[in-house]
């Protein structure tokens, strides 16, 4: 690598590390960030005031005569996440809808709009997406910040250094070069030119969690995402774990019983075809025939009221059981994760948590059950943020992260070399 080469990756990293450390400590002055990073402080001088130029950071007010202000000269000036002029844009692509949302740097959803989408081509839905994307970079809201970029979560695995994406069996495509058909879509409008990052839904969904949560946020953390599609979305390290293709957190597709119903994907028993919403649905409706659609709101719409009411659920035995088996099967998956990568935290999303806790007490109840018979205490269980936009926000999520993620290895370099502002 050439010494400029050299000198602008250190000068990323050395921003990314003083705004990682802004939003796990707002109001740190220049000098407590100085020695969170091992900066020196004119360094941190020059890439604060660059990122304050920028729109990422923010000095707060001191007041004046208060006991700081005396003897030594100056107050420090406390430092925070800007909230009012950047914006980033989330694309939620599903199977038969879109959702677009716009947010602020701490997840504050700005603006958001839903519409029907045609999958059966990924040009015209690709186009469809960016007609959405469009109109909103055209409102008055995102007009008086800078979108910093645009993210987009889609139900398959993706090769996010690619943007193609590898496989998505409930829409059917396969090796989709999707970021440059959105790229070429958005061609000639207010879009054109701003960063596309391609990422799986639960991925992005985890980055939402962890990007827009309380800090500083618990992980390692793993969204378990529950629709059509069953998968998970897992940092760790502050970085978000993709695998070497893309298909790291494919956990619908773990095996849960060798002889089991056949699944989207060609294989028989995998969780998807336990706990996957239409499976859910079938199970709950009854009959020979699964249901005709996979498109999540319809799979709800087709659901009895009874089945989101854990009281009335609970009263109705074909109802009870079908919820209360894919429930302990969802229990299982979680003690799956939990063996595999040892979370702080677990968060459940996706549709399917729609059926409440006639289908999620008795996950948690199994998931406690496997901690009990082991004599060890589970990862804490909750429920997603964002509810239903949960996808779409975390791809505006996914923005901010792929933006200041640490590179891998980047905190031991940050501290070897400093001044490389
Ligand atoms: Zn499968």
């Amino acid at each position: 690598m050439s010494i400029t080469g050299d000198h602008r990756l250190l000068k990323r990293l050395n921003r990314t590390a003083v705004v990682r450390q802004v939003r796990q400590a707002p109001g740190s002055s220049r000098a407590d960030l100085a020695n969170a990073t091992g900066l020196t402080k004119s360094t941190i001088s020059l890439l604060s005031q660059e990122l304050i130029d920028e729109g990422w950071l923010v000095e707060l007010e001191v007041e004046a005569g208060g006991s700081q202000a005396r003897g030594t000269g100056r107050p420090p000036t406390p430092l925070v996440l800007d909230e009012h002029r950047l914006a980033f844009v989330g694309v939620d692509l599903g199977l038969a809808s879109a959702t677009v949302v716009a947010t602020n740097l701490v997840g504050k959803i700005l603006t958001e709009s839903s519409a029907a989408i045609d999958t059966t081509s990924p040009a015209r839905a690709s186009a469809q997406v960016a007609r959405m994307i469009e109109a909103l970079l055209q409102g008055a809201e995102l007009r008086r910040r800078t979108t910093v970029g645009i993210g987009i979560g889609v139900p398959g695995a993706v090769d996010d250094r690619t943007g193609v994406l590898r496989f998505a069996p409930n829409l059917g495509w396969k090796d989709v070069p999707l970021r440059d058909l959105l790229s070429d879509a958005l061609a000639g409008g207010l879009g054109a030119g701003l960063p596309l990052y391609l990422q799986n839904d639960a991925d992005v969904a985890a980055l939402g969690e962890f990007e827009f949560g309380e800090p500083p946020v618990s992980e390692p953390l793993v969204f378990l995402g529950l629709g059509t599609g069953v998968g998970a979305g897992i940092v760790v390290n502050d970085r978000l774990l993709t695998g070497a293709g893309g298909f790291a957190g494919e956990v619908g597709h773990t095996v849960l019983d060798v002889a089991g119903p056949r699944c989207s994907c060609g294989r028989l028993g995998c969780a998807e075809a336990f706990v996957g919403l239409a499976a859910v649905t079938h199970a709950v409706l009854g009959g020979t025939e699964p249901p005709a659609s996979r498109d999540p709101a319809t799979l709800l719409q087709s659901l009895p009221a009874a089945a989101f009411d854990a009281g009335r659920a609970a009263r109705d035995s074909q109802i009870r059981a079908a919820l209360e088996r894919a429930g302990q099967y969802i229990g299982l998956l979680m003690q799956n994760l939990w063996a595999a990568f040892d979370p702080a935290l677990i968060v459940l999303g996706g549709p399917t948590c729609e059926l409440g806790d006639a289908l999620l007490g008795p996950a948690r109840e199994r998931l406690a059950e496997y901690a009990q018979a082991a004599g060890l205490q589970p990862p804490a269980v909750r429920q997603a943020r964002f509810g239903r936009l949960a996808h779409a926000v975390g791809a505006a999520a996914a923005v901010i992260h792929y933006q200041v993620r640490p590179l891998s290895g980047a905190p031991a370099l940050v501290g070897v070399l400093p001044d490389a502002a």
